[in-house]
């Protein structure tokens, strides 16, 4: 984030109108009555029915997955947020615990809380996925929330379609839902999550939509933006037609700041000795440079900001999405989100998406895709590695990303600079993949 644009919590406070009454905000684990905010101008102006759970959320979701600051969240709350999106291993558990510190003193029945459980054909086969494992890590989740249930119990990233029926977790569900621990089953996807979790993948329509065929799932949690929005317009279309809840993630695919005024081919070159294949590396930089220098330019833009505000709008445009999931953890990004609340997308908005869809899509690496990756030799994950980028350029999660990449097995993306480029020619997107994939390795290794 922009210095400048670093908001203060005092600042954001002002900013919204939110009233600090008596002492105001949580230190540590302690949450008194006292501690109210009340919005007064800003916070959530719009609230959807979460399909057939006919619960009416939010329409900017809470995504935790980033989350540590109990008082950004506290806030979020008191401007309305009413959907948190979490999952038992965001933050190491400590997102979980978060919300934990959050929940007391507060209406637990106007909150609605998913949380999300991996499964994996890697742990299926060593027995770690069966119904009562899954129940008592459902029950450790309670516990770190400090809740006696969650509304909704996800499959988190649910690899394959023969996961959407995995026996043991269904059973689970039964039992927890009976017990009144749980009231609703979901699942999530953002694509191919091979090199992490094991095991085979197919895609996220694939996963989505056999969700939706086999009518058990009430809410599911998958990829939907403008540059990507066939796949996610015809499963919005599946899940209506079940009424499942449709939340969504990765509704931001833009990522300009970190070309915008940085002279990147020297985070290649200084130093080095300059190979044919790193020339064109440097080619492809200049090329996204300036295609990014023609559409602040055309737009009169500065910042990202503005794009990605569009982006958002994009999305709450749709009415068959019911909450977007912001990850949030900072009174910065809440300001931001918060703002966009009940908001359209405008008339003068739409031709900057497509100009940016037009100028800048070719180089964004489509979530969930990995069509180019059988035709890399030496198996480099191609889309997990540009996620992770993602997840470090313009999500600002930096730590997070370098780990994942760290965890990530297999070559990373290291030999990419002095590589041909054979995964280039299989993408159908002209992603110059060489390119964003070495400059991934330098960013996630701080190299
Ligand atoms: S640039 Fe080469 S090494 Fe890197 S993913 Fe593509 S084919 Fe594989
Ligand atoms: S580079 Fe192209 S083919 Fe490869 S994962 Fe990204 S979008 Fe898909």
């Amino acid at each position: 984030m922009n210095p400048e644009k670093r908001v203060s919590r005092r600042r954001f406070l002002k900013s919204t109108g939110a009233a600090v009454v008596g002492s105001g905000m949580i230190t540590g684990s302690t949450h008194t009555d006292a501690s109210v905010v009340r919005p007064q101008k800003a916070g959530i102006r719009e609230y959807r029915r979460l399909g057939r759970t006919g619960f009416e959320v939010s329409d900017i979701g809470f995504g935790t997955g980033n989350l540590d600051n109990a008082n950004v969240l506290a806030v979020a709350l008191d401007l309305g947020v009413n959907y948190l999106d979490t999952a038992e291993h965001y933050v190491n558990g400590r997102a979980e615990r978060t919300i934990g510190e959050v929940l007391g003193g507060r209406d637990r029945s106007s909150l609605f809380i998913t949380t999300k459980i991996n499964i994996s054909h890697a742990s299926v086969a060593r027995g770690r996925d069966s119904k009562e494992g899954i129940k008592e890590r459902f029950r450790q989740c309670l516990a770190r929330m400090r809740t006696d249930y969650a509304d909704c119990l996800m499959i988190h990233l649910t690899p394959s379609v023969a996961l959407v029926a995995h026996e043991g977790f269904h059973a689970a569900f039964e039992e927890l839902k009976a017990e009144g621990r749980v009231r609703f089953l979901g699942l999530s996807n953002h694509g191919m999550q091979h090199a992490v979790y094991g095991g085979i993948e197919e895609s996220m329509e694939d996963v989505i939509g056999a969700a939706a065929q086999d009518g058990r799932f009430d809410v599911a949690l998958f990829v939907y933006n403008f540059l990507q929005k066939e796949q996610g317009e015809r499963l919005i279309e599946a899940c209506r037609a079940r009424d499942m809840g449709v939340t969504l993630m990765k509704t931001d695919p833009v990522g300009i700041s970190t070309i915008l005024g940085e002279g990147l081919e020297g985070d290649l070159e200084a130093g080095r000795q300059v190979s044919e294949a790193r020339e064109r590396i440097v080619r492809d930089y200049m090329r996204w440079t300036e295609a990014a220098e023609e559409f602040k330019a055309r737009h009169g833009l500065k910042t990202e900001p503005e794009v990605r505000d569009a982006a958002t709008k994009f999305c709450l445009d749709n009415p068959g999405v019911h909450t977007v999931c912001a990850t949030i953890n900072s009174f910065d990004v809440l300001e931001s989100f918060m703002a966009l609340s009940g908001q359209r997308l405008t008339e003068a908005e739409e031709p900057v998406l497509a100009s940016y869809a037009g100028l800048l899509g070719p180089f964004y690496c489509r979530h969930g895709c990995g069509i180019c990756e059988p035709a890399c030799p030496w198996g480099v994950r191609v889309n997990d590695i540009l996620r992770y980028g993602h997840y470090f350029d313009a999500q600002h999660r930096e730590k997070q990303a370098m780990r994942k990449y760290a965890a990530l097995p297999g070559p990373g993306a290291r030999g990419c600079m002095d590589c041909e480029g054979p995964c280039e020619s299989a993408c159908p997107y002209g992603v110059p993949a060489r390119a964003l994939l070495a400059r991934a390795h330098l960013r996630l290794t701080m190299a």
